[in-house]
């Protein structure tokens, strides 16, 4: 993956966000506080402004300067959480201009630790983790099948699908929508879903 690339998935990413900024909100006013599409958008048009005076910085910086607008734009859980996964990433590519799947790997790996080290959430409590733990592990998987870039994401996509649509049975035990106790199932969990469209821009990107 070009350092090109990881602009236009940050891109593409801002654009996917604008595009389901009332259906992550909607989601959010089923088990939250109706802000979610809201918070994200705020942030990754920040985001999305910076883009363009980046060409000059390697992937690291770049991602590592999208972790501090989100922290210091988005509020909620969600910032904070996302603002981690984005700062934990940046240091796994540290002064990279481009990225094999290996450090890619690495990337997706260390961003996933970072929400699960900030949250506290397990697999099954009905949070971004749940689309993102499994995509995680498909692209891992992928690579250790010698997959290359595009084939390890597509699957990790799919994945992320899967785990989106499978929160909504779940009885969230983190964040707000855990405040509902039981009145939580059969509602789709927000996070889990810009963490899909997150992995879907990203896949973009690639193709
Ligand atoms: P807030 O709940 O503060 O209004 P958002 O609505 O922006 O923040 O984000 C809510 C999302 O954050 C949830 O749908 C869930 O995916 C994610 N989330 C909340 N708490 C946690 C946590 N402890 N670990 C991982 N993700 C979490
Ligand atoms: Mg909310
Ligand atoms: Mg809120």
């Amino acid at each position: 993956m070009t350092k090109d690339q990881v602009i236009q998935w940050l891109q593409m990413f801002a654009a996917a966000i604008e595009e389901n900024k009332d259906y992550l909100t909607e989601l959010d006013a089923a088990i939250g506080d109706a802000d979610h599409g809201i918070n994200m958008d705020r942030g990754f048009k920040k985001v999305a402004s910076q883009l363009p005076n980046l060409a000059n910085k390697d992937i690291g910086s770049i991602l590592k300067l999208v972790s501090m607008t989100l922290i210091s734009t988005v509020g909620g859980a969600s910032g904070p959480l996302y603002g981690t996964l984005f700062l934990r990433a940046s240091g796994a590519v540290a002064g990279k201009e481009e990225l094999t799947v290996e450090d890619m790997l690495k990337l997706l790996q260390t961003g996933l630790e970072g929400v699960l080290d900030r949250g506290k959430a397990q697999l099954g409590d009905k949070t971004m983790v749940d689309a993102l733990f499994p995509a995680v592990t498909a692209f891992q998987t992928a690579a250790a099948e010698n997959k290359d870039m595009c084939q390890a994401m597509q699957q990790a996509v799919a994945a992320a699908e899967q785990g989106m649509k499978d929160t909504i049975p779940m009885l969230a035990k983190k964040g707000r929508a855990s405040y509902l106790s039981e009145r939580s199932i059969g509602h789709q969990d927000p996070g889990a879903t810009s963490s899909y469209l997150m992995l879907k821009s990203l896949l973009a990107a690639l193709e």
